[in-house]
């Protein structure tokens, strides 16, 4: 457009041409809808909102309150939650406002170690949530899967305020029945991240946390395929005012209006019997990727997968996780490096690649391209 900066153009230019000649399959990726983008570019994002729907500290607000109303009705729709804050900059502000609403500092938290596939804002001593609160971490098993009745053992010793669960690099069903129980026996508060799996959740291909966690946060911008944010759900409503002021104003300022319109298209669009075919093909196209995996020898993480996430386990490979990396990005395929148990190597080479299949499903590749896809992967990495 002739209004934007010369400099500016360019660097977008180059982006829409790396978008468009490369393979996505950063897991946490996806490719939003048009009417998401030009959603996320409206005039929302002139207002100003402090406050929620009928209670704003500015005037002019009736529009607002209109499409926060309907963002909140539609997600608390979708997954089934009587309650919805959908004011959320990002996931880690949500779950930010979540260790606020319920915690003081000092407060014991068990949550999912970052080096096994945990997030960085559930207690990790990089972030806030591990430096401000008795943070203490659940790993994995050797074979990378959670073992609960270890994570029992943990927590009646730890016996913390609050435990969560959620990952960002678990490939498996999470048994967030198995967590509620956990949590029940310490009379834990559990919080569930499901920022990962929310587009599976909303497609009926993986498990709802909703009616076995009190508060469930998530991004929109992962396998829900919306605007960049994050959001917070529950059922209790005598978590309402805790959790919306842990929002506004306790960790936040004014809402982004036209991030929220978008919102509001993507809860729209993830309720539509299409999202549910989308959603199937994702965990389809990640099944098959990981057959050709084991049968071409290249191990992955559980064998296998019930998400769109992929480990491959490249301990015994040639190939760091990070070598793996930038060889695929060499050969125009996108991926991030991880940690896997034991992993052999440092943290920064680590022995594993995360593969996602959310963001090439978007783009309307069946199942046959995504095998053609694992072929030349393994070619690759061999
Ligand atoms: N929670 C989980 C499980 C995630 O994987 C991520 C992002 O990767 C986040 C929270 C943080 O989301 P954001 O980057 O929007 O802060």
């Amino acid at each position: 457009d002739k209004m934007v900066d010369k400099r500016i153009l360019s660097i977008l230019s180059n982006e829409g041409i790396r978008q468009s000649d490369t393979i996505e399959l950063i897991a946490s990726e996806n490719f939003a809808s048009d009417a998401v983008m030009q959603l996320s570019g409206s005039i929302f994002t002139n207002k100003y909102a402090e406050g929620y729907p009928g209670k704003r500290y500015y005037n002019g607000c009736e529009n607002a309150d209109d499409i926060e109303q309907l963002a909140i009705d539609t997600l608390c729709e979708l997954f089934g939650s009587k309650f919805a804050n959908v004011q959320p900059h990002s996931g880690a502000n949500a779950n930010l406002a979540v260790f606020k609403a319920f915690l003081k500092p000092g407060d014991k938290v068990l949550g999912m170690d970052l080096a096994s596939g945990g997030h960085l804002s559930h207690g990790s001593s990089a972030n806030l949530s591990g430096q401000w609160f008795d943070a203490h971490s659940y790993g994995v098993n050797d074979e990378g899967l959670l073992d609960y009745d270890a994570i029992m053992d943990q927590a009646l010793d730890l016996q913390p305020k609050m435990i969560v669960a959620g990952a960002s690099a678990y490939p498996r069903q999470i048994d967030w029945e198995k967590f509620r129980h956990i949590a029940d026996q310490v009379g834990a508060l559990l919080l569930v991240d499901m920022a990962h799996y929310s587009g599976l959740i909303a497609g009926g291909v993986y498990d709802n946390p909703i009616d076995y966690a009190d508060v469930v946060t998530s991004t929109t911008h992962k396998t829900l395929r919306g605007p960049r944010g994050g959001v917070i759900l529950w059922n209790d409503e005598a978590f309402t005012k805790k959790i919306n002021s842990a929002i506004f104003p306790g960790t936040q300022g004014g809402p982004l209006m036209h991030i929220i319109a978008a919102k509001a298209q993507c809860f729209i669009e993830a309720s539509t019997d299409d999202f549910m075919f989308y959603a199937n093909d994702v965990v389809t196209n990640s099944q098959a990727m990981c057959d050709v995996f084991n049968e071409r020898g290249m191990p992955v993480l559980t064998d296998g997968t019930d998400s769109h996430i992929i480990l491959m386990d490249l301990s015994k490979s040639k190939y760091s996780g990070r070598e793996a990396a930038d060889l695929l990005e060499e050969n125009g395929i996108t991926v991030n490096k991880n940690g896997i148990p034991n992993d052999p190597r440092s943290f920064v080479e680590t022995s594993g690649i995360r593969i996602g299949t959310a963001a090439e499903t978007t783009r309307g590749h069946d199942r046959e391209w995504f095998v053609r896809l694992a072929h030349r992967i393994c070619d690759i990495l061999s």
